[in-house]
Formats: C-alpha cells, sequence, structure tokens
C-alpha cells in the first residue's frame, strides 16, 4: 500500500541546521530540542540526524526513555522534570536529567533514597512567569540541589525567553538580564537561549544552547522565513493530484460553497486534508505547489482533500506532485495563512502520514 500523503524527512538539511546554531554561537554546547515527536519529523530519526549535539532535550519521561531504548547515551533533559517518585525511579535508572522547577519537585529529590544519581537544572523564572523558582531563592535552591547529593550529581541553571520571536522587544534583554543578576553569585553551567535566542541575542548564548524550531529550518522570528536566516527546511509535505474538473462560472466549490468561480475554471482535487494535518483554517487563496508552480485553494478543506485553483497551471492532471509546505514552499507562509505557527503545523501531523527519509 502506498500512501498519497507523504512527509519527505531531509537529514542533511537536519545537520546543516544545527551547524548553523554552532556558527551562531561558537563554542557553546547544543542541547538539541526534539520534543514532541522531534517537532513531528520522528523523535529517533531527528536524534540519530542530530548525533552532533552534546544533549537531547525532550517534555516527556517517555520521549527520554524512547531515546534511551534506541541506544542513545548523550545526555536527555527532561525540560519539565518529573512530577511522580515512580517517575523519577524511573528517570534515575535511566540516567536522564531532571529540570527542577517547583518546591514539590525539589523536595521529592532531597527525599529520595540514594541510588542513581542525576544532573539536576534548576529552573528559574526570568519573567515568563510558566515554570521556574522566583528569582530572589536561586541561591537557596541551588544550594539545597547540590545538598541532595544521594540522588543530584551535579547542578546547571536554566530560564527560558518569552519573547525571543521579536528581536526588537526589551522584555527579552530584561530577562537575560535579571536571569544574570540573579544568579551571578552561583558556580554553574547556564542556558538560555531557545532557536530566537541562538539568532537574534548573542547575550544569552550562555554555555548550554536550547534550539528546536530552527533546526527543522523554520525561523524562531514572526517575520520572514528560515531561508532569510540561513536555514534549510526539512520537512516537505507532498501529496498528487487526483482530478482535474472543469467548473462553469459561478460555480460555487466545496463544503459551505464558500468559493465562487469569477469564471469558467480548472479545479484541482489534491489527496490531503485536515485528517493529514493540513490545517482547516488555511482560507482560499492559500499557496500550493503543483507541479512546482504556486496555485492557490479555493473552497474550504476537507478531511481528506483540497480543491486548487489551476489558473496558473494549464497543463496540469492527475496525479501531478502537489507540496503543500516545505521545499520551495516555506511552512512559515502556510502557518500564517491559517492564523496559526509552523511549529503547530508540524507537530500535528496524524500517524497515517507517511514518512519518508531523505538526504539531499
Ligand atoms: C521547546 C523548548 C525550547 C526550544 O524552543 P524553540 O523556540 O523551538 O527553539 C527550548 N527550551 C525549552 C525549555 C523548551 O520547552
Amino acid at each position: 500500500m502506498t500512501r498519497p500523503v507523504r512527509a519527505l524527512i531531509n537529514t542533511a538539511a537536519l545537520r546543516h541546521n544545527l551547524q548553523r546554531a554552532k556558527q551562531a554561537a561558537p563554542g557553546c554546547k547544543v542541547m538539541a530540542v526534539v520534543k514532541a515527536n522531534g517537532y513531528g519529523h520522528g523523535l529517533v530519526r531527528v536524534a540519530r540526524a542530530l548525533q552532533g549535539a552534546d544533549a537531547f532535550g525532550v517534555a516527556r519521561l517517555g520521549e527520554g526513555i524512547e531515546l534511551r531504548d534506541a541506544g542513545f547515551d548523550q545526555p536527555v533533559v527532561l525540560l519539565s522534570g518529573v512530577e511522580r517518585a515512580a517517575d523519577l525511579a524511573e528517570a534515575r535508572g535511566r540516567a536522564l536529567d531532571l529540570v527542577v522547577h517547583s518546591e514539590h519537585q525539589l523536595a521529592m529529590l532531597e527525599s529520595a533514597p540514594a541510588g542513581p544519581r542525576v544532573r539536576a537544572w534548576l529552573k528559574l523564572d526570568s519573567g515568563m512567569h510558566r515554570l521556574g523558582f522566583p528569582m530572589p531563592s536561586a541561591a537557596a535552591c541551588h544550594h539545597r540541589l547540590v545538598s541532595a547529593s544521594q540522588a543530584v550529581a551535579s547542578v546547571m541553571l536554566i530560564t527560558h525567553l518569552a519573547d525571543a520571536d521579536n528581536p526588537g522587544n526589551a522584555r527579552v534583554a530584561r530577562q537575560i538580564d535579571a536571569f544574570g543578576d540573579a544568579t551571578a553569585g552561583i558556580d554553574a553551567e547556564r542556558s538560555v537561549a531557545n532557536s530566537g535566542g541562538v539568532l537574534g541575542w548573542p547575550a544569552s548564548h550562555a554555555d548550554w544552547l536550547r534550539p528546536g524550531i530552527m533546526l527543522y529550518g523554520i525561523s524562531p522570528f514572526d517575520i520572514g522565513d528560515g531561508a532569510d536566516q540561513g536555514l534549510k527546511p526539512v520537512m516537505t509535505l507532498e501529496t498528487r493530484l487526483i482530478a482535474v474538473n472543469r467548473v462553469s462560472k459561478g460555480g460555487r466549490i466545496g463544503y459551505g460553497g464558500t468559493y465562487t468561480c469569477a469564471g469558467d475554471m480548472r479545479v484541482g482535487v489534491a489527496a490531503a486534508g485536515y485528517g493529514d494535518g493540513y490545517p482547516r483554517h488555511a482560507p482560499s487563496g492559500t499557496p500550493v505547489l503543483v507541479d512546482g508552480v504556486r496555485c492557490t485553494l479555493a473552497g474550504r478543506v476537507s478531511m481528506d482533500m483540497i480543491t486548487i485553483d489551476l489558473g496558473p497551471l494549464p497543463a496540469a492532471k492527475p496525479g501531478d506532485r502537489v507540496v503543500l509546505w516545505g521545499d520551495g514552499l516555506a511552512a512559515e507562509e502556510i502557518a500564517g495563512c491559517a492564523g496559526t505557527i509552523a511549529y503547530e503545523l508540524l507537530c500535528r501531523l496524524p500517524p497515517r502520514v507517511d514518512y519518508v527519509e531523505v538526504r539531499r
């Protein structure tokens, strides 16, 4: 069986983008963030291509276990730590690094029995107000973690930027400065920069970078795309035309008839819809590439199909390749049309999409 919708994953582009991160911050160590199934690209596939990273960052215990089961022995950091004693025991057994962001997590480590020791990343809230200890408690929390030596091997410091998608935003500089001030007397490695920090805020580089989205070739900034940042798209989502229809002037296309033909036109039907992860909110006018030529959606996105104005491509025929995003059509642009961000498009691909690894 061949499935019509395929996500081509370009592993050479992954490696290129990792180099781009290293080049932006020479001398820094890189924790490649591969949470949410490698931002939808396949956790193990991505980690294999990114062997050159110094560590991996994941969101869930299960993702860390998957990496260990696949044989990766690099540091793997659980970016929200663990909540339950049983999960702590499992994380220690698997040598997974833990973020520690709450009194509950800190107390759990302090009262943990002797056993395998893990690296702890003390998370401080420098202004995002999501996870982390208040900054005035940095030194005291650091001391408590160092003292929990029956379970903790070493302690690093970590914080997260709320506005790094906007290079001009003064809140970023305030977060970086506040974190620096609060941790000034503490002898520990530090990590601040997500992709936006890596590319836009040298002051955030510190010891460890934590790039996510840029590794997949997507710009972290709210203007422009990955190519503007010297990145290469990793995922190309493609399908085929399965029908080409003539519709007369005044004809209305698809559910709700939201698109009315201004003249006689040729309408292509491509085998991909919101059931394949294509955003249902993409309106008429959203670009798609048919046989490499930029065309546009006409009518609503269905579960298994989209309808396309083939005006720019009179020769289009069933079987033609249709690119929904990726090589030649930035996912950032499609996300913008659909009122979301490329992060969401990428990590929402459902299991019925076929993955194919390519090296170009
Ligand atoms: C997801 C995440 C990152 C990576 O962010 P990008 O914007 O994708 O680069 C870094 N740090 C933490 C704590 C994260 O949760």
